[in-house]
């Protein structure tokens, strides 16, 4: 018996059959009303049918979509910062009814699932408005012809997996962490390099926990501004193997690109952490949408608001870092928290710094930069020159 905290709400939602009932299921939707969608919902329904958005079934409908943008919470109560909406066209949409099944196709025409279709709602204009923290959601304007499906899906076919043999699912990591003995397990979602501030937070986890699950966040295609996927991944396998001692830590790819970048996008990264068994999460200034907002500390907070509205609910404890930095003065990384000293003191460095240093052929400080991660990182700038 596993001693892993349980999922959010419970129980794991899978909805992913196999043998009689997919060849069943995959027939029956050869013949039903389909509709393309884009990656982005094909990556909300692997999430939902994985367990990695428990216990969410399938894309909300009018009712939950409301309470999550008004007040943070499913219809049925339980906290849930983010609305997961499956957009249609309006001009298919007229043509539905809810009871139907929908076959749901991704951009070649491939099946990859089954919506079975509960309801379809316009986008309400006063919920922008309504967001108590403003913060932009993936909602459309109601006169911009975009409706929105919601009922439960099934999943038929997945995406191609860029990591197969890193990304698992809540279930895989689930059996890894409670064969390792794990108990206590703190989690970290992130979309960069993990430098000696990473290193730093890392550490500071493994303090308080049995191990750490990083999750290196991957998008269906790299941002062009960004160290690709591959080199990332690359940079998490050495710094892990090189510096950490292998029985603590567990890596995994997580292919949802939602749980990072805003204080309610924190939370969800939180819920989204205790279904692959954290019981404690790092929320960085990375993870709070710091880095967009251009102010650590704000972002932090908001996402500290947030959390103490909901965290007995949640289940799981959150543990705030201010951006780490090395300070000469004191000969080691710190934080604001633990050090007196100031900029002059500091080796600042930032992503923007990072990559014109890289570009220009230039190995970052090794206060910031661990050596092998230096020459990765270079030798990908060499070919992206
Ligand atoms: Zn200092």
């Amino acid at each position: 018996m596993s001693e892993l905290i349980p999922p959010y709400g419970g129980r794991l939602v899978t909805a992913e059959p196999s043998g009689a009932e997919r060849r069943e299921l995959a027939a029956r939707a050869a013949r039903l009303p389909s509709l393309p969608v884009a990656d982005v919902t094909l990556a909300h329904m692997e999430a939902i049918a994985t367990g990695v958005y428990s216990p969410l079934t399938g894309f909300m409908g009018e009712r939950d979509c409301r309470s999550v943008v008004e007040r943070l919470r499913l219809a049925d109560g339980r906290p849930w910062p983010w609305p997961v909406v499956l957009p249609v066209p309006e001009e298919w949409a007229r043509r539905r009814r809810a009871g139907e099944e929908v076959a749901l196709l991704d951009s070649g025409g491939r099946l990859m699932g089954v919506l079975g279709l509960e309801d379809l709602f316009r986008p309400d204009p006063r919920w922008k408005a309504a967001a108590p923290d403003g913060e932009p959601l993936p909602l459309g304007r109601p006169d911009a012809g975009v409706m929105y499906a919601g009922g439960p899906v099934r999943l038929l076919q997945r995406r191609p997996a860029r990591f197969p043999r890193l990304q698992q699912d809540p279930v895989e990591v689930r059996a890894t962490l409670a064969g390792r003995g794990w108990r206590a397990v703190a989690g970290i979602l992130t979309r960069h390099v993990i430098h000696k501030d990473g290193e730093y937070v890392l550490r500071t986890l493994l303090e308080g926990a049995d191990g750490v699950l990083v999750q290196g966040v991957v998008a269906d295609a790299d941002e062009p501004r960004d160290i690709p996927a591959r080199v990332r991944v690359r940079c998490y396998e050495v710094v892990l193997h090189q510096y950490f001692p292998a029985h603590r830590v567990h890596l995994v790819v997580q292919g949802v690109s939602e749980p990072l970048g805003s204080p309610r996008r924190a939370l969800l990264g939180a819920i989204v952490l205790r279904n692959y068994g954290c019981t404690q999460a790092a929320v960085t200034a990375e993870a709070a949408g710091a880095e967009e907002a251009g102010d650590e500390g704000l972002g932090l907070q908001m996402v500290q608001e947030l959390y103490e509205r909901f965290q007995d609910e949640l289940g799981i404890r959150l543990t705030f870092f201010t951006q780490p930095l090395f300070c000469d003065a004191c000969g080691t990384m710190v934080t604001d928290k633990t050090c007196p000293h100031g900029a002059l003191e500091r080796v600042i460095m930032n992503r923007e710094r990072l990559r014109r240093l890289l570009l220009a052929g230039i190995a970052p400080p090794p206060q910031y930069t661990r050596p092998e991660v230096a020459s990765i990182l270079l030798e990908w700038a060499r070919g992206a020159r």
